[in-house]
């Protein structure tokens, strides 16, 4: 705030509300966190309803802060992606989540790792060669591979994102749409874009079997990704029904409470049946 006089000086301070200081605060404590390794990785399952087999899991950052618990990636992702420290947080979750899937593959339940790419990282034009960096200094199995990204960051310059994708590719990895539906995208703008999966956003498979309307899109996002030669995973399967609805739809890759919430790596290399 800018002190001109008194008045201004208190008028602008009071306007600085509680909102702006929480985000200035989880700033500072992200700079902190990421030094200090306050970061772990918890790993959902995305199960074949049919065979009841773990496929792969999904890579969901969690930041357990010394003071404050646990902060939810809903709350620090967009400060980290806005003041772009997510470059640098998502370099450590790509390593990190290639180290678990060595370790995966030690315990002999070798899985796909699928792991969100922020808008930040995505634009980032160091991105192939940290992530050509990572795979090999991990030994990491590119096509094990998967990275999710949004609708939303391929809009805009269209060009640039096929060569991005492309790129991405080139290296062996495999590319799935997240939130898929949320976006602006038609499935026949997605048809230009070299990507493998469609994830069917919760917001559509939630309300399922009483909302007649997200079961026609979901319906018709499968039937349509199918003759695209797209895989569809559903997120946020919460119940049988749900999943039953899916099966009948042809949509076999579920992920979602109903089968699993994110599990520790401890959990998984305990319980979880291998692929
Ligand atoms: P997302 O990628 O759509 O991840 C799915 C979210 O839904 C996760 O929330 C997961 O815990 C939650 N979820 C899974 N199954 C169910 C279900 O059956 N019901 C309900 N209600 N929720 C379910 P989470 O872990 O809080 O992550 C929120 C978002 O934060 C993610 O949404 C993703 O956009 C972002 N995020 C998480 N980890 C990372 C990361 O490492 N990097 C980046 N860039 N973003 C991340
Ligand atoms: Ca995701
Ligand atoms: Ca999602
Ligand atoms: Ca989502």
């Amino acid at each position: 705030a800018k002190a001109k006089g008194r008045n201004t000086y208190h008028f602008y301070s009071q306007d600085l509300d509680e909102a702006a200081n929480e985000r200035l605060y989880i700033e500072n404590e992200l700079r902190i966190a990421i030094k200090a390794q306050q970061f772990t990785l918890y790993y959902q399952p995305q199960v074949n309803s049919e065979s009841g087999e773990v496929l792969g899991y999904e890579a969901l950052i969690r930041w357990f802060h010394p003071s404050e618990g646990n902060i939810p990636p809903s709350k620090f992702i967009p400060i980290a992606e806005a003041t772009g420290l997510i470059v640098e947080l998502g370099a450590w979750v790509l390593e990190e989540a290639c180290h678990f899937s060595r370790r995966l593959k030690a315990a002999g339940k070798t899985a796909n790792i699928s792991i969100n790419l922020s808008a930040r990282q995505f634009k980032d034009a160091q991105l192939i060669s940290t992530l050509s960096d990572i795979i090999h200094r991990t030994g990491m199995e590119p096509t094990l591979l998967h990275l999710e990204l949004t609708e939303s960051m391929l809009m805009g310059d269209v060009e640039a994102a096929i060569i991005q994708l492309r790129d991405i590719k080139a290296l062996g990895v495999s590319l799935s749409i997240d939130d898929f539906g949320t976006g602006y995208s038609s499935l026949s703008y997605i048809k230009r874009f070299p990507v493998d999966i469609l994830k069917i956003d919760r917001s559509f498979v939630k309300d399922i079997p009483e909302d007649p309307n997200d079961m026609e899109i979901t319906a018709a996002i499968i039937a349509m990704a199918q003759k695209l030669n797209l895989q569809v995973i559903a997120e946020g399967v919460e119940t049988e029904a749900q999943m039953a609805f899916l099966a009948k739809n042809n949509c076999y890759i579920v992920q979602g409470y109903y089968y699993s919430p994110p599990l520790s790596e401890a959990e998984i290399l305990r319980f979880a049946p291998a692929m």
